[in-house]
Order: structure tokens, then C-alpha cells, then sequence
């Protein structure tokens, strides 16, 4: 354990934190509301598709699809003709036995009929399903993800083969969590899952926080990745480190051209978000700045610094003065 973590005034945060963060925001998903005026979010433009909106008013997956698209088409014809079900909202193959809806296990055939193939000495197998005896829908329950229609394997855990095969590479979680999981993948929320308790209450007060405001909008996106950066980074708070060194970490993500506003608003938000931390935990005014070697305007009432040009922060700096 570190100084930082048993000093007296993080234990004091961590109660501070326990009494600003509202139950609507101390949850482990967040599903913000999608007429939110901050954390609002659009379905994609892609009809159908129930993922939230990014660049080009289109989903991750459906972006990315167009971006990489030979020759890239314009937009209008992309939306028009956008291509199958995103992967993880497809329908898995199932076996090509006329009527049978379990998934396949190689040769375009279920386990069953993969069994009875063999036996029948492994003719062709697309011949042998096409003349095999129709199955019959009864008695057989569907895979309890939306997704597909195909069967479940045993009545068990109610997934089909497919479904169950991804549960197994997900390292077996609990079979609720995992359905959640998969019908929730790619959709609108945010995950605070993963985080150390206390620096998950600082990201729900961030959160909280921007919310309440209502002066800048928080895309999703920028939450997500924000949260995501404070994971890996396995900080038990966000005032482990300093506004300096977050900003250089954001600044060594996203090299890719393009995606600057993306970066700028994503690192904006972490900034924001340990500030909104210290300033809950050593308060706001002149009796806090008054000591201080560099006073920050902006965390004084009555003076708002941009949020949009946050290097425009207001200071007055007296450590370079001997
Ligand atoms: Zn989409
Ligand atoms: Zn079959
Ligand atoms: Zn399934």
C-alpha cells in the first residue's frame, strides 16, 4: 500500500465520494438515457442496427465496414446497401440437414448428423444432407440469445453450439452475465466492471458531474475510453497521478490521423474528471488556491474556463518567481 492510498484524506475522499454519487450513477453498467442532453446518444444510421452512433452518425462496426470498403462509396450508397448483420449479431451457421437448426460442427452438419454421416462411410456431404430425413422443429428449444435462431445444445444452459463455444473462450463467466454480455455487446452503456472501488466511484462522479453541468456533452465513446485508459492503468485513484501525467499518457494514445477531435475531447474529459475528484476532496474557493504555488481561476466561483479550449485554463503562477 502506498502513502497515497492510506493517507487520511483519501480515506476522507472515498467518503465523500460515497455521499455525492447518486445510486442512478453507482451502478456497474450504465445505460444512459437516449434523450440525455449530456450523455445522450443516436441509433445508427444503418437501418436496423441497434448500436450507438459515432462518427458519420454510424456504429463502430458499420464505420469501420465503410472505411474499409474497396473504394470507398459514398455514404448515401454504403447506407443503402450496408451488408450483413455486424458480427456478434448474426445468425451462426447451422446445419444444412433440410429442417435441423442445430449449429455445425464441421462439413456443414451438427454433431448428430455429423455422426450418422460418418457412418454412412463420408459421402459427399452436402449430397448426404440434401437426402437425409427432414427433422422436425418439435421438441427443440431455440439458443436463448436473440441473435439466431438456431438450437440450444442441452437444456442446461440453454445456448446453441456456437454460443457456447464463445461462453467457453470467454473463460466460462456466469452464464447470465455472459448472456447479458452478448446481448448488450456494441449498444449504448457505459461498463465501470474492472475498476478498484474507489477510483469507480471517482469515474460515476465524473460522470455525475458532467451530467449535472449540462455545459458539454459526453459522447459514450469518450466516456468508455476515458474508463478504459484508467483500467489499464491500475490506478486505485485518479489522483494517483498527476494532471500531467494523464495528459501525456492520452497524448501517447490515438497516433492515427483523424482522430485528434476524438483525442482532444477524450483527454479534456480525464482532465476534467480529476479535477472534478480533487476539488470534491479539498473543496473549492480561496482558502484552498490562497496557499497554493499556482492559483487555478478556474476552480474559483464566478470564473468558468472554456471547455472546449481547456488549455485556456486561467492561472496565475508564483513558483517561478524566487
Ligand atoms: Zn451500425
Ligand atoms: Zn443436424
Ligand atoms: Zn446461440
Amino acid at each position: 500500500m502506498t502513502a497515497a492510498q492510506s493517507s487520511p484524506s483519501r480515506s476522507g475522499l472515498l467518503e465523500k465520494l460515497m455521499a455525492a454519487v447518486r445510486p442512478e450513477f453507482r451502478l456497474d453498467i450504465l445505460i444512459p438515457d437516449q434523450t440525455d442532453p449530456v450523455l445522450g446518444w443516436r441509433f445508427c444510421a444503418v437501418s436496423g442496427c441497434d448500436r450507438p452512433a459515432h462518427d458519420y452518425e454510424m456504429c463502430k462496426g458499420h464505420g469501420l465496414r465503410w472505411r474499409r470498403t474497396p473504394g470507398r462509396p459514398n455514404r448515401a450508397s454504403f447506407l443503402a446497401a450496408p451488408g450483413p448483420p455486424l458480427r456478434g449479431r448474426s445468425e451462426p451457421a447451422s446445419c444444412t440437414v433440410p429442417g435441423c437448426r442445430y449449429g455445425t460442427s464441421g462439413q456443414g452438419l451438427c454433431s448428430r448428423h455429423r455422426d450418422r454421416w460418418q457412418r454412412a462411410g463420408r459421402p459427399n456431404p452436402a449430397s448426404w444432407a440434401a437426402t437425409a430425413a427432414a427433422v422436425d422443429a418439435v421438441d427443440h428449444a431455440e439458443c436463448r440469445l436473440p441473435f439466431g435462431a438456431l438450437w440450444a445444445d442441452n437444456n442446461d444452459d440453454g445456448l446453441c453450439k456456437s454460443h457456447k463455444a464463445r461462453w467457453r473462450g470467454a473463460g466460462s463467466s456466469d452464464a447470465e452475465e455472459f448472456v447479458a454480455d452478448c446481448e448488450r455487446h456494441g449498444t449504448a452503456f457505459i461498463d465501470f466492471r474492472g475498476l478498484a472501488p474507489q477510483v469507480k466511484l471517482e469515474l460515476q462522479y465524473a460522470i455525475q458531474s458532467r451530467h449535472d453541468e449540462q455545459t458539454v456533452t459526453l459522447p459514450l465513446h469518450v466516456a468508455s475510453w476515458t474508463i478504459n485508459r484508467v483500467k489499464e492503468s491500475g490506478v486505485g485513484s485518479l489522483l494517483d497521478r498527476s494532471a500531467d501525467q494523464w495528459r501525456q499518457m492520452a497524448r501517447s494514445r490515438h497516433p492515427k490521423p483523424g482522430w485528434e477531435r476524438f483525442r482532444t475531447r477524450s483527454e479534456t474529459f480525464l482532465i476534467y474528471a480529476r479535477d472534478a475528484v480533487e476539488s470534491l476532496r479539498d473543496g473549492t474557493g480561496w482558502d484552498v488556491e490562497y496557499p497554493r504555488e499556482i492559483w487555478r481561476l478556474h476552480k474559483l466561483n464566478g470564473l468558468k474556463y472554456s471547455a472546449a479550449r481547456p488549455q485556456a485554463r486561467i492561472q496565475l503562477r508564483f513558483d517561478r518567481i524566487t
